[in-house]
């Protein structure tokens, strides 16, 4: 199967690299187009638009920073919209909130073509592991198209139902993570400052109930002050936003995601926002210091 992949970050490298290894034929695009070359060198071709990867595959994937880089790829100069068509199918895995995703999904059903939103639970390592979980929507037969290639991108793809509802799932998800990292953070601060071993913390929180990966993983990395991405803090905040519009919408109070989208915006005014979401711990540091 010929698949395209428009954006090459932190995830796209990764998944496309992963479709490559397991025998697919892939045709990148990156804004950057630098970012290309370590694909080609593993046998990837290269369009220099997203339209000539849309003219060449019929399954082009795209997984991409926000609604504003979705929605330049697909409606500006030589983008998705000029080459899909009749037999095409777009899928969008970036996380997006759903407004945009049936923006994209409407525009691509005028001209013919096949739309399914398809984000992802999971970051670097499951992306690098092929252990993402794919929340699809949309073209049911495209699903059913690409679920070979879920199955080398992820560990289960569900199927969720019509066009938005694959981003709403993904921002819930973000929404629950985001909140959890910053308690997360005020905890190990708490234990520092209560002159515990937050170590020991740590070793005591994976041996019970709320025991998790996130913690597990970025517990040790937090503690050395190391941000290294594997998923970006604007991204995060991104996600926090679109999570809280979708509040407003169905009315719904969200007081502790909102505490928790303010220190992601404080982090990323302190110049934070490239490196990893966990970094959010050092305005919880802050924050502890000036009381
Ligand atoms: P990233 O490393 O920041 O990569 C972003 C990609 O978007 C790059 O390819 C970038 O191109 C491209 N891009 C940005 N603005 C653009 C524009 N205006 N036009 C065209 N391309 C543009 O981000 P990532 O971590 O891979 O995340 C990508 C998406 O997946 C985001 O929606 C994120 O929320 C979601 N996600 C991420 C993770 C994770 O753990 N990292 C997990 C699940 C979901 P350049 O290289 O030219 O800048």
């Amino acid at each position: 199967m010929e698949i395209g992949f428009l954006g090459l970050g932190i995830m796209g490298k990764a998944m496309s690299m992963n479709l490559l290894k397991n025998g697919f034929k892939v045709t990148v695009w990156n804004r950057t187009l630098s970012k290309c070359d370590e694909l080609v060198a593993h046998g990837a071709s290269v369009g220099e638009t997203p339209a000539e990867v849309v003219k060449k595959c019929n399954i082009t994937i795209a997984i991409l920073s926000d609604p504003a880089a979705a929605l330049s790829v697909v409606f500006d100069k030589d983008g998705v919209l000029d080459q899909i068509g009749s037999g095409k199918g777009y899928i969008d895995m970036s996380t997006v909130d759903p407004e945009t995703s049936c923006k994209i999904s409407e525009a691509i059903a005028l001209k013919g073509g096949h739309f399914l939103e398809a984000p992802v639970s999971g970051s670097k390592q499951p992306a690098e592991t092929g252990q993402l979980v794919i929340l699809a929507a949309g073209d049911k037969a495209l699903y059913e198209e690409a679920v070979p290639a879920f199955d080398v991108l992820g560990k289960k793809p569900f199927f969720l139902g019509p066009v938005g509802n694959g981003a709403k799932m993904k921002l819930v998800i973000n929404m629950i993570m985001g909140s959890v990292m910053n308690a997360f953070s005020e905890g190990l601060i708490l234990a520092e400052r209560s002159r515990l071993n937050p170590h020991s913390l740590l070793e005591v929180l994976d041996l019970g109930g709320i025991a998790n990966p996130m913690f597990r993983g970025k517990g040790p990395e937090m503690l050395k002050d190391n941000y290294s991405p594997a998923f970006p803090l604007k991204h995060q905040q991104k996600d926090m936003r679109l999570a809280l519009a979708l509040g407003d919408q169905n009315a719904v109070s969200m007081p502790v995601a909102a505490a928790a989208n303010e220190a992601f915006k404080k982090a990323r005014s302190m110049g934070l926002g490239d490196l990893d979401f966990s970094a959010v711990f050092e305005t919880v540091k802050l924050l502890k210091h000036s009381s």
